[in-house]
Order: C-alpha cells, then structure tokens, then sequence
C-alpha cells in the first residue's frame, strides 16, 4: 500500500503544487488521481518515487518511508510510465526494455528471457525486438514503455498519463490490454490521467484533483455515474 500523509509540495518559485494530500492507494489495486491540468497530479506521482522531494508530510509504501529508501530499492521496486513513452532512441527496444534490469543487476539470460515475454505481454513480440524506437508507431511505443516499467517486475507502477498520446481508438484497445495485464500481474498503481472517462474506466478507486487542493477519493467510481 502506498500512503501520502499530509503531503504538500511548494516549489522554489513558491507554487504550492500539492496542499495537505493524504491519500491511500491500496495494494494490487489502481488508484486514478483525475483533475485539471496544473491540479498536481505529476508532482504527486514524482513525489513517490523521490524524483520530486515533498516540502512536508510523508508517503509511505508498505509502511516504509520512502524518504528513507535508497534510489536502487526506488528504481527496482517502482515502475514508471509517461505520455510519450520516453524511450532511448538510440537504442533497440529490447535494449530498452533491458535498461532496468541490468542496472539492478539481474543476470544475463534471466533479463533477455524476461524482456521477450513482456514484449509478448504487450502485444509486440519478437518482431519488434531489433526496431528503434523511431520505427514504431505511438501506440507500439508506449507499450514498449510499459513493457519497461515492467521489466524489473516492481511491485509498484506510477502510470502518467500513459495513453494520452494515442488517437482513440488504439488508446481504448491500450486501456483493455493493460487492464487484462493487470488482472494477472496485480501491481499496486496510481495512474494520473485529465479524463474523467478514461479515470472511471481504469480505476479501482479515483482521487479527484482540483487546482488549490486535493478534493476527495472515491472507492467506488461507479459512484461518479450513478450520482
Ligand atoms: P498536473 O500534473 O496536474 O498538470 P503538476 O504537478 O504538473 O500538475 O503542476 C502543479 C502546479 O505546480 C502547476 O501550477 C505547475 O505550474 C506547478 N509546477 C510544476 N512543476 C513546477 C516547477 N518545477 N516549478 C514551479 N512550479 C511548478
Ligand atoms: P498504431 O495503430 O499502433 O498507432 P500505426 O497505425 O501508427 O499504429 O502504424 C501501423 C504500422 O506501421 C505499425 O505496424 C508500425 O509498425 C508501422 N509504423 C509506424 N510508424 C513507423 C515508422 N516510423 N517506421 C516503420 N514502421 C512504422
């Protein structure tokens, strides 16, 4: 489980991104953080991977200060996926996919074994092994960004707008595929998205966003169609 208690992030300039947030995101479930662009959703997300330090207030994963975490344990035990897939172009995307692993030290033949089924686990195979990222389309290239997030098999995975970038039908079949994905890996996520739709549709809870503070979490989001 990850816990954001009492969390406020004021940046430099004085922006206070986050107000006061605390909120839980409970193990092997996806929780949406949905609002308007410029509500905090990012900084949140960064916040729990220490690649945004919070100004006050903890976030916990599984009652561990992630303050105290050393950056290894972060990068190996929490995934992260953004908009535009944020591929290395200069390298393959098997090599891509590889990047974590290696840099956790997991062996060879345990990495490359591992990085061909996720590339089967998102729909891309062997086929697309050898491509660069400039030879795939949007679509391919943010699954092989999540095939990345996956490939060190965290626990946890911060999904930032992950579909965003696509037209919309390849982003409803992206949404379907994670989700079966999901059914079988069970990875405790929070997902920030700006569509209400897209929240309801990924979420097994949504926190709803609004500029100048955090507003409320809904366990159910069938409750926002229903109301
Ligand atoms: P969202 O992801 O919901 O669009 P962000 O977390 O990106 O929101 O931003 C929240 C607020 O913090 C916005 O007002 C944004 O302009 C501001 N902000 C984000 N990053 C910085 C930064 N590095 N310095 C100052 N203000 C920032
Ligand atoms: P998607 O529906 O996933 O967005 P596209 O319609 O953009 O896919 O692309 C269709 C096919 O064209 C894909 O199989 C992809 O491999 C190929 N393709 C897209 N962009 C490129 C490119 N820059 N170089 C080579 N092949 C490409």
């Amino acid at each position: 489980m990850i816990v954001f208690d009492g969390v406020t992030k004021k940046y430099p300039d004085g922006t206070v991104a986050v107000h006061d947030l605390t909120l839980e995101a409970p193990t092997g479930k996806i929780t949406v953080l949905v609002g308007p662009s410029g509500c905090g959703k990012t900084t949140s997300l960064r916040m729990v991977n220490r690649m945004i330090e919070p100004s006050s207030g903890t976030i916990s994963l599984d009652g561990k200060d992630t303050g105290r975490m050393k950056a290894s344990e972060l990068r190996r035990g929490i995934g992260y996926v953004i908009q535009h897939a944020g591929l290395f172009p200069n390298r393959t995307v098997l090599d891509n996919v590889e990047t974590v692993p290696r840099l956790v030290g997991m062996g060879k033949k345990e990495t490359r074994d591992r990085a061909m089924q996720l590339l089967e686990q998102v729909g891309l195979g062997a086929d697309y092994a050898k491509r660069y990222p400039s030879q795939l389309s949007g679509g391919q290239q943010q699954r092989v960004g999540v095939a990345r997030a996956l490939a060190a098999d965290p626990p946890v995975m911060l999904m930032d707008e992950p579909f965003s970038a696509v037209d919309p039908v390849v982003r409803d079949q992206l949404q379907d595929e994670f989700l079966r994905l999901q059914d079988d890996l069970g990875k405790t996520i929070i997902f920030v998205t700006h569509d209400i739709d897209e929240a309801i549709k990924m979420g097994d809870q949504v926190a709803v966003m609004r500029v100048g503070g955090y507003l409320a979490q809904l366990a159910e989001p069938a409750y926002l169609l229903a109301h």
